[in-house]
């Protein structure tokens, strides 16, 4: 992709201010380390943002750190507790996280000016900033407000020196002694999960998988977790069943590799019964195609989620002008603007009184749509993303508040 192809998409001039940040950094090296360069959020968005930087000028690269099972065993830990939940860390893990920083400080070629570290795992290289420089900054994509206090103590001796930390949603974060900026994650309008589609594609892709379109189709595209509760959405199902003729289909390929996925998935499939109208996409992962028209053949999109990160399946609902019915947590009401951009629930009797409103009203399904998707085209695509990033290095590079995000 060429920074020129998202023109049509966000207009001319976005575009422009973006050639006009990114001539801002001319010589600067921008040096992006985190710790996998496929699978997960993190790695996706670089995979798509670093070559449109570099198309808008800017020396941005990307380094990934190496660690034996061991460690990522421990960050999966720490990931855990950063969200809240009880693990137990030991001595040991502490000092295999150390050690892997540490043998990755001495292999590494450190050359940027400005150090973007991406998440826990290799938060601790900041330690050589005392020797080297820089300006450094921990872009921290999880939630960390509520932690556990051991791991969060522990990392935030590292945290501190950084120069600045960014969250992604104001709730994500909690007192520093650093600056803090908030920068939310985003979609690209030109991947293939989100692209336009021909019509022909969502109808052979919904024959594939053998669901009916003659009825609404009301759709939740999430990993069988807990926290995405997909009994709730069942449930929620079967009160708007008892008025209104619908299909529900539960997306979430890929869940067999992860234990508690598989419960989730047999618990779902046990409530689900013989409901002949609700349709379970498990098994092996999808194809970002396959989601993109399952989301554009969907009437109405769910996300009731009881926890969330930013939530970037519903910004890819609304980019898809979708009305979407979702739970106010995580990041979900900063994009479900409640009777402007979709509908906010809390439970599953609201999320059933969400979708039957909108079932029964396709205007006002329609227009929440098209709100949605403007609300996306304003706030939540890679061009945005792109552009809170260089006034993020520039503001750091010029060592000034002069600009405020
Ligand atoms: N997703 C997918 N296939 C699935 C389930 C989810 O491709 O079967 C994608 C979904 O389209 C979205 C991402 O996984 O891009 C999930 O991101 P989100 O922030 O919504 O939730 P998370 O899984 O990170 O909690």
């Amino acid at each position: 992709m060429r920074i020129t192809d998202y023109e049509p998409i966000v207009g001319r001039s976005s575009i422009e201010e973006l050639r006009l940040l990114g001539s801002k950094l001319s010589g600067k090296i921008i040096q992006n380390i985190n710790s996998t360069s496929v699978g997960g959020g993190v790695a996706e968005i670089l995979n798509r943002m670093i070559p449109l930087l570099q198309d808008l000028g800017v020396d941005a690269r990307w380094n990934v750190i190496k660690g034996n099972p061991d460690f990522f065993q421990v960050t999966k830990k720490f990931h855990n507790a950063l969200h809240g939940r009880k693990e137990a860390i030991s001595e040991q893990d502490l000092a295999v996280y150390m050690e892997t920083n540490r043998g990755n400080l001495k292999e590494m070629d450190l050359y940027g000016d400005i150090l973007f570290i991406h998440d826990p795992q290799p938060a601790a290289l900041v330690e050589q900033k005392t020797q080297m420089g820089k300006k450094w900054i921990w872009r921290c994509h999880i939630d960390v407000s509520r932690p556990d206090e051991v791991v969060w103590q522990f990392l935030k001796q590292f945290i501190v020196r950084y120069d600045a930390a960014v969250f992604s949603a104001p709730a994500f974060s909690g007192p520093l002694p650093i600056r803090q900026f908030l920068i939310s994650p985003s979609i690209d309008p030109l991947s293939d999960k989100n692209r336009e589609l021909p019509r022909d594609i969502i109808d052979a892709t919904m024959r594939n998988f053998g669901i009916p379109q003659d009825k609404p189709i009301i759709t939740q595209v999430s990993r069988f977790d807990y926290m995405k509760d997909p009994v709730g959405v069942i449930r929620a199902f079967e009160l708007v069943r008892k008025h209104i003729d619908a299909t529900l289909v539960l997306v979430g390929g890929g869940a067999a590799d992860d234990p508690e996925g598989e419960k989730v998935l047999a618990e779902v499939k046990e409530r689900a019964g013989g409901n002949r109208d609700i349709y379970i996409i498990s098994g092996q992962a999808r194809t970002d195609i396959e989601i993109n028209a399952l989301q554009r053949a969907s009437t109405i999109i769910v996300q009731k989620s009881l926890k969330e990160g930013f939530a970037l399946t519903v910004s890819e609902a609304l980019w898809k002008a979708k009305p979407v019915v979702a739970s106010a947590v995580g990041g979900i009401p900063l994009q479900v603007k409640h009777k402007i951009t979709g509908l906010l629930s809390h439970d599953v009797e609201g999320t059933a009184y969400a979708l039957r409103q909108l079932l029964s009203n396709p205007e006002f399904a329609r227009s929440l749509g098209e709100n949605g998707k403007e609300h996306v085209r304003q706030n939540f695509l890679l061009t945005r993303h792109i552009r809170d990033y260089l006034l993020l290095f520039i503001a750091l590079d010029h060592n000034e508040d002069m600009i405020n995000l």
